[in-house]
C-alpha cells in the first residue's frame, strides 16, 4: 500500500471527502494504476489493496462506497472476501463488482452468488468500467453517482465544486457545502440538528447544535439574493428542510 508523502490541508480532506470512495481490490500493478488513474479522473476517491486480507482489513477500517474486487487474488479469493465483506454489519450493503479473466456464465452466477452486484470480464476499457461503476452506485447509493444535485434553481457541481443558484455563482465555505448536498439529496426532509451534526459534521465530532444554526444562516444569507425566496425552511422544534414550497 502507497503512503501519502504530506498531508492534505484541511481543506483538500474537507472537499475529497465528499467524492464517492472506491476500494480496489487487485494485485496486477499496471491495472491498479491504469484504475486509479481513470477512476480519480472520474471524480472518485481511491484506496487499494493487493490482498484479500489487506481488504477486508480497509473495509473494516473505514467503509468505502464501491468496491472492486479481483476474483484472482493471492492468499483469499475474491469469492472469499465478497462473502466476508457480505457478513460483516457495516460493509453489509458496499456495492461490489467483481473483475475477472474468467467470462463464464458458470463463475459470473457464483460471483453473484457470492453477493457481488456486477462482473465485468478482463479486458475491459476504463470508460465501460466507470459507466458501470456509476450505474452500480445510482442503482444502490443514487446520490453517489451523480456528478451534479439540482433542485428548484440551486445547481450543484459535485466535480467541480461549484454552486449555481438561477445561473449565477454561489460562494460556500466547505461546511455550508456539505450541508447544501445533504438537503440536496434529501429535498423536503426535515432534519434536526442532530441529525445534521451526524451526517455533515459527523459522528465522532463534538459540535454544540447551535454550530448547526450559524452554518444555516450563513448558508442561507449564500443562497439567498435580494429577490430569492428562502428554500431553506425552519421547522420549529424540529430543524431544517430544503424546501421550495415552504
Ligand atoms: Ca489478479
Amino acid at each position: 500500500m502507497s503512503m501519502t508523502s504530506t498531508a492534505p490541508s484541511r481543506r483538500e480532506a474537507q472537499s475529497s471527502a465528499l467524492k464517492p470512495r472506491v476500494l480496489i481490490v487487485e494485485d496486477e500493478t499496471a491495472l491498479v494504476e491504469l484504475l486509479r488513474y481513470n477512476l480519480e479522473q472520474a471524480g472518485f476517491r481511491v484506496s487499494i489493496a493487493t490482498d484479500g486480507e489487506e481488504a477486508l482489513a480497509l473495509v473494516q477500517e473505514d467503509t468505502p462506497d464501491l468496491i472492486l474486487l479481483d476474483w484472482m487474488l493471492p492468499l483469499m479469493s475474491g469469492i472469499e472476501v465478497c462473502r466476508q465483506v457480505r457478513r460483516q454489519t457495516a460493509s453489509a450493503n458496499v456495492p461490489i463488482i467483481m473483475l475477472t479473466a474468467r467470462g463464464e456464465e458458470g463463475d459470473r452466477v457464483r460471483g453473484l452468488d457470492a453477493g457481488a452486484d456486477d462482473y465485468v470480464a478482463k479486458p475491459f476499457s476504463p470508460t465501460e468500467l466507470v459507466a458501470r461503476i456509476r450505474a452500480v452506485l445510482r442503482r444502490i447509493r443514487p446520490a453517489l453517482a451523480e456528478e451534479a444535485l439540482s433542485y428548484a434553481d440551486i445547481v450543484m457541481d459535485l466535480v467541480a465544486h461549484r454552486v449555481t443558484r438561477d445561473g449565477k455563482p454561489v460562494h460556500l465555505g466547505p461546511t455550508e457545502f456539505r450541508l447544501l448536498r445533504h438537503f440536496m439529496e434529501h429535498p423536503g426532509r426535515v432534519f434536526s440538528r442532530e441529525q445534521l451534526l451526524d451526517s455533515v459534521w459527523g459522528k465522532d465530532v463534538y459540535v454544540e447544535a447551535r454550530t448547526v444554526d450559524v452554518h444555516i444562516r450563513r448558508l442561507r444569507i449564500a443562497l439567498n439574493g435580494p429577490d430569492q425566496t428562502d428554500l431553506i425552511r425552519t421547522v420549529r422544534a424540529a430543524g431544517y428542510a430544503l424546501d421550495a414550497q415552504g
